[in-house]
C-alpha cells in the first residue's frame, strides 16, 4: 500500500480530478495507479477505457491483429470492470478512438489534473503511451505511469536493465537469492460517484469489431473455456488451487494437452490484467501454509518467473523482439513460402501431433505449452518459414496474447532468442511421448481416429496399402501426405504389428 489510509476514504478536503487510464490491467485488487490516485492525491478518479480500433485492424497476412476469441475475452472482461466500479459507487467511462487523443481530450472536458495509468514495454504500446504524456503535458495536465504487471517489481531488479542476464537460469538465481516481492494492494472500499452529466458509453459488442455473431464461439473440446474478468480471475485460482487441489500435482501434469486442469490456465487473465501476478503468488503461498509446500507449488511460481523475464528482455532489448535476426542478430536465412504457411495454419501440414494443435488453436484461441513449442518449432526450425509469420498468427489468435511472452518464445524456440542452445524438437517424437495413446491427435484429427497408436504418430511410414486395407485412410485423400522436412527424411517404410 503506498499510503497509510485504506482506499477509497476522503479526507473532507477539495480533492482533484484524476483520470485513471486502464489498459491491461483490468483489475481492481493490487492496482498500484488505483491506490495511488485514490489514497496519495486523495483524487476523484474517474476510470477510462479507451476502445482502439487499431488492435483490430488486419495485418500484412491477412488476419485480425486480435482475433475473435480474445476480443470476447475483452469484452468481457470489460464488463466486468465496470460492474465491479458501480459496486463501488463509480462506473467504467468507455471511449473510442486513439488513447492518445481521446484520453486527454477527456481529461481536459472532465477538468482532471492528472492521468494515470500502467506503463507498456512495447514498441507499439510504448509509442501510444508517449503521444499521450505529450498531449497531456499541452494541456497541463500531468501523466504519471505506474508499473504492475510482474511478480517481481521493476525497481527492485537488483541490476540494471541493460545488465539483465542473457540466459533465464541466470536472471532466475539473482531474483531468487533476494525476498522482494513485494505485498499485493487491496482493492479500495467505495470510490466517488463520476459526475451526473458524463455519458459513460455503451457497452461494447464483437459486432463493433467487425466481427459475426458467434465469431467467439469456443469449441466444446476446449483445454480453456474460461471467460474475461477479474471475478472470474480469482475464481480460476481458488478452483484450481483450493477447490481441485491440483496445484499439488502442478509438476508433474503441466505437459499435459487435454482438459482444463493439467496446467492452471490463468494465462488470458494474466495477459489483459485481470489478476496479478503477485496476487497469485499470494495464493501459493497460502496453498503451501494450508495444504503443502512441494516442487509442485515452486514450479508454478518458476513459470510466473518466466513470465517476468520476458517483459524485462522486451523493455531491455526494445524492437529487436519482433526483428527477423532476434535480440542475438542471426543471420539465419528463412523462408516465405505461403503455402507451407497456410497449411501450418490450417492443420493440414500431414504430421498429426502439429496439425492438432493447430486445430485446436484455431477452434478454441488456446494451445497448452507443449504444443506452442513444437507447432513453433515444426515452423520456424523444420520448415525454416519466417518465425515472425508464426508469431503472428498467434498474437492474432491467443486468448492469453502477452507481446512478450509470445515473441519472446517464438525468438527463444527459434533460435534467434534468449536459449543458449539451438534446438530443433523431434516433433513426433514429441507426440509419441506427450500423447502416447494418441488420444489428442484423435480428438482434433479425426479422419485418424481409427490407427492404432504405433501408426497415427508418422502415418507415412507406413505402406499406403496396409494403411489403407487396414484402417480405411488413404494419404493425401482422407489426410494429407506431410510436408518434406527432416521429419520424413532417411524414415525407412515400417510394418504395423
Ligand atoms: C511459441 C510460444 C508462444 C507463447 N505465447 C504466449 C503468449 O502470447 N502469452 C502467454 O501468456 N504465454 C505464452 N506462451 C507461454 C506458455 O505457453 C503459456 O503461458 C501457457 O501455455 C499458458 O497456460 P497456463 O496458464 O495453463 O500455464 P501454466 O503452466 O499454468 O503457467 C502459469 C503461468 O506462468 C506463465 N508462463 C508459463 N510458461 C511460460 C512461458 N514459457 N513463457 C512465459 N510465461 C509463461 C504464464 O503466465 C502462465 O499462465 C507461449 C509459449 C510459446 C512456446
Amino acid at each position: 500500500m503506498t499510503g497509510d489510509k485504506k482506499p477509497g476514504t476522503h479526507t473532507g478536503q477539495e480533492s482533484m480530478t484524476a483520470v485513471l487510464w486502464f489498459r491491461n490491467d483490468l483489475r481492481l485488487d493490487d492496482h498500484e495507479a488505483l491506490c495511488d490516485l485514490l489514497v496519495r492525491h486523495d483524487a476523484e478518479v474517474i476510470p477510462v477505457y479507451c476502445i482502439d480500433a487499431r488492435m483490430f485492424e488486419p495485418t500484412e497476412l491477412g488476419f485480425r491483429k486480435t482475433g475473435a476469441y480474445r476480443a470476447q475475452f475483452l469484452i468481457d472482461a470489460l464488463k466486468d470492470l465496470r460492474q465491479s466500479l458501480q459496486e463501488l459507487g463509480s462506473d467504467l467511462v468507455l471511449l473510442r478512438g486513439r488513447p492518445e487523443v481521446e484520453v486527454p481530450r477527456f481529461a481536459q472536458r472532465v477538468g482532471a489534473s492528472e492521468v494515470g495509468f500502467f506503463e507498456e514495454v512495447t514498441s507499439e504500446e510504448m509509442a501510444v503511451e508517449s503521444a499521450l504524456r505529450q498531449a497531456c503535458q499541452r494541456q497541463q495536465i500531468r501523466a504519471t505511469g505506474y508499473w504492475g504487471s510482474t511478480l517481481y517489481h521493476v525497481g527492485d531488479l537488483p541490476f540494471y536493465l541493460e545488465d539483465l542476464p542473457d540466459v533465464f537460469t541466470q536472471f532466475r538465481k539473482k531474483m531468487e537469492s533476494q525476498p522482494s516481492i513485494r505485498a499485493p494492494m487491496d482493492r479500495p472500499s467505495h470510490m466517488a460517484p463520476l459526475p451526473d452529466w458524463l455519458d459513460v458509453g455503451e457497452m461494447v459488442g464483437l459486432e463493433e469489431f467487425g466481427f459475426d455473431e458467434g465469431a467467439s464461439r469456443v469449441d466444446a473440446r476446449a483445454a480453456f473455456q474460461g471467460v474475461g474478468g477479474e471475478q472470474a480471475a480469482l475464481a480460476r485460482v481458488q478452483e484450481y488451487f483450493f477447490e481441485l487441489d491440483t496445484l499439488r500435482n502442478y509438476k508433474q501434469t503441466r505437459n499435459g494437452l487435454i482438459g482444463a486442469n493439467y496446467s492452471s490456465k490463468l494465462s488470458p487473465w494474466l495477459a489483459l490484467g485481470n489478476i496479478s501476478p503477485r496476487r497469485v503468488f499470494t495464493e501459493v503461498k497460502r496453498y503451501e501454509r494450508e495444504r503443502v509446500s512441494n516442487r509442485s507449488t515452486y514450479w508454478l511460481v518458476f513459470e510466473l518467473t518466466w513470465r517476468d523475464y520476458f517483459r524485462f528482455l522486451a523493455m531491455s532489448e526494445g524492437t529487436k523482439l519482433f526483428k527477423l535476426g532476434g535480440v542475438k542478430c542471426t543471420d539465419y536465412v528463412w523462408r516465405r513460402d505461403q503455402e507451407v504457411f497456410s497449411r501450418w495454419v490450417n492443420g493440414m501440414t500431414g504430421i498429426p501431433f502439429i496439425d492438432a494443435n493447430m486445430r485446436e488453436l484455431a477452434c478454441t484461441g488456446f494451445m497448452s505449452n507443449r504444443g506452442r513449442q513444437n507447432v513453433a518449432s515444426y515452423l520456424a526450425k523444420s520448415q525454416c518459414i519466417d518465425w515472425r509469420w508464426g508469431a503472428s498468427y498467434f498474437e492474432s489468435m491467443l486468448v492469453d496474447y502477452d507481446p512478450c511472452s509470445n515473441w519472446g518464445n517464438w525468438q527463444y524456440v527459434s533460435g534467434v532468442g534468449n536459449d543458449p542452445r539451438d534446438r530443433r524438437f523431434n516433433v513426433v517424437g514429441q507426440g509419441e511421448r506427450y500423447d502416447e495413446e494418441g488420444k489428442y491427435i484423435k480428438m482434433w484429427v479425426p479422419e485418424l481416429g481409427g490407427l492404432p497408436r504405433d501408426a497415427i504418430h508418422a502415418p507415412w511410414r507406413y505402406g499406403e496399402s496396409e494403411l489403407q486395407r487396414r484402417f480405411g485412410v488413404v494419404l493425401g485423400e482422407d489426410y494429407p501426405q506431410p510436408l518434406e522436412g527432416p521429419e520424413t527424411k532417411g524414415a525407412q517404410q515400417l510394418r504395423l504389428a
